[in-house]
């Protein structure tokens, strides 16, 4: 049977068909292994077989034949993921997306943008710019993710601070999708129907092009401020976030993290560290502040005038990466603070001492100023990484947590129902990526 089904799939116009078994395993992981928890668990976990669309109708051909032989098909972007998602939990096919790129459409009135499921956010970032515009959220991989894997996959990042979180109404405006019913097909999606699709990891349709808001572009500038103590630096962050200035990114670095930063960062280190981007209007604010409270301040310059990484690449995951290159045995955590958020923090680092280091991220929560944390934590095993998180939870963080593999658990633990509903709808067999939907398995 399932010779036949290769047959059929290599027979698809505008489908390259990856039948070795490297190929296999090389599209059958993501960065899971930031976890050592899935690192153990997905392991084994390989596809069948691969195929790469180069057009939306091979796409409809692939969910044809998958749906008639039953198959479990898995949507891959460019695979930058963290928990495991676009990792085939029981094989089948795994369909990369990247070659669906075109921007089919911009609205220079609104701004609104449609582009291709596969379309690197760098190269969609850098389209907008030439007409004035940019994305409102990327992730801190912007440089090598995909439109629709963040949308399907990611939740916010560079802009957070800003403009929340990828599902809060106002971004995705709505969805190309192919189904998986008995006969599949093309649909269009206007906004409220998109949310469904938007954080569900390709389990409930497959994503074939997108329209999103954009914000008009801005040159923004890196600022780096280095405190000597850590609750200075708390307070100077949480000012830099209430006062009539535009940040684009706003984080902070326990010093101990800094330490281990690539030396590309703006060493020397040995202070905390906040990170901004700001608008050129901004910069003698935050240098007063700064300086008000005795801060090193500096101002880097602009950051479109730079080339290669920026301070972009040193925040959210990225400081999960440069530490655990630095040692392996760091792994992470994502949580939102409760308020004061130094009372957690005060009282995990009693407990915990250097086996958490602090890692903090300005975020518009529900409209609200909030800080999100993604503190380091050294792995002691599983025992040890359950304890913490309950204490966080018990101290009043909400838990985002990187170590598991369901849509629900790595968010607030709870059954979003209209996920489950368009699931019921688009996807009745459950063919597309089975195991990571909750409310469905
Ligand atoms: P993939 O990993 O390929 O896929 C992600 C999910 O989307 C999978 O479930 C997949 O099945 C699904 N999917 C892919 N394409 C489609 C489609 N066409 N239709 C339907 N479903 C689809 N994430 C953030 O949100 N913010 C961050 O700041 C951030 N920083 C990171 C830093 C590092 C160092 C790393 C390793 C990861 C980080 N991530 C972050 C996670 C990830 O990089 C992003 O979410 C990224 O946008 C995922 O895009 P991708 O193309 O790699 O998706």
């Amino acid at each position: 049977d399932f010779n036949q089904f290769v047959n059929e799939i290599k027979n698809i116009p505008n489908l390259e068909v990856l039948l070795r078994s490297a190929e296999h395993k090389r599209y059958s992981r993501d960065f899971y292994e930031y976890s050592p928890v899935l690192k153990e668990e997905l392991a084994g976990c390989c596809a069948d077989l691969v195929v790469r669309p180069l057009s939306v109708d091979a796409v409809i051909s692939v969910a044809q034949i998958c749906q008639a032989f039953q198959i479990p098909l898995t949507l891959r972007g460019a695979g930058t993921g963290n928990y495991g998602q676009c990792v085939p939990l029981q094989g089948g096919v795994v369909m990369l997306m990247t070659s669906l790129t075109q921007i089919r459409n911009f609205d220079s009135q609104t701004g609104e943008v449609t582009v291709e499921a596969g379309c690197l956010l760098i190269d969609l970032n850098r389209f907008l710019i030439s007409k004035g515009r940019q994305l409102r959220l990327l992730p801190s991989t912007w440089r090598t993710a995909s439109v629709a894997g963040f949308i399907a996959g990611g939740s916010g990042g560079i802009g957070s601070v800003r403009w929340g979180f990828l599902r809060d109404p106002g971004h995705l405006l709505g969805l190309e999708i192919v189904t998986l019913e008995e006969s599949p097909r093309k649909i269009q999606l206007n906004a409220k129907p998109a949310e469904a699709l938007n954080h569900a990891y390709g389990t409930n349709g497959i994503i074939t092009s997108l329209k999103l808001s954009t914000c008009p572009n801005v040159d923004w500038q890196e600022v780096t401020i280095d405190c000597a103590d850590f609750y200075e630096a708390v307070k100077l962050f949480k000012t830099c976030n209430q006062v009539a200035v535009n940040l684009f990114l706003c984080s902070l670095l326990e010093n101990k993290i800094v330490e281990s930063l690539p030396t590309w960062s703006g060493n020397p280190a040995g202070k905390h560290r906040l990170l901004l981007l700001v608008e050129p209007d901004g910069i003698s604010t935050l240098e007063r502040l700064s300086k008000s409270v005795g801060a090193d301040f500096y101002h880097l310059g602009s950051e479109q005038e730079k080339v290669g990484n920026g301070l972009r690449e040193l925040t959210w995951n990225h400081t999960t990466m440069h530490m655990r290159g630095v040692n392996s045995d760091w792994t992470y955590l994502q949580m939102l603070l409760p308020q004061p958020e130094i009372d957690l923090i005060n009282t995990l680092s009693r407990k915990w001492g250097q086996n958490i280091l602090w890692h903090l991220e300005a975020v518009r929560q529900q409209g609200d100023q909030r800080i999100a944390a993604l503190p380091l934590v050294r792995w002691q095993g599983k025992d040890n990484l359950e304890q913490l998180i309950n204490e966080c939870k018990e101290l009043g963080a909400i838990i985002f947590n990187p170590h598991v593999i369901t849509v629900e658990d790595g968010g607030l633990g709870v059954i979003d129902s209209e996920q489950v509903k368009a699931k019921r709808e688009y996807d009745p067999k459950g063919i597309l990526n089975p195991g990571k939907l909750k409310g469905w398995i």
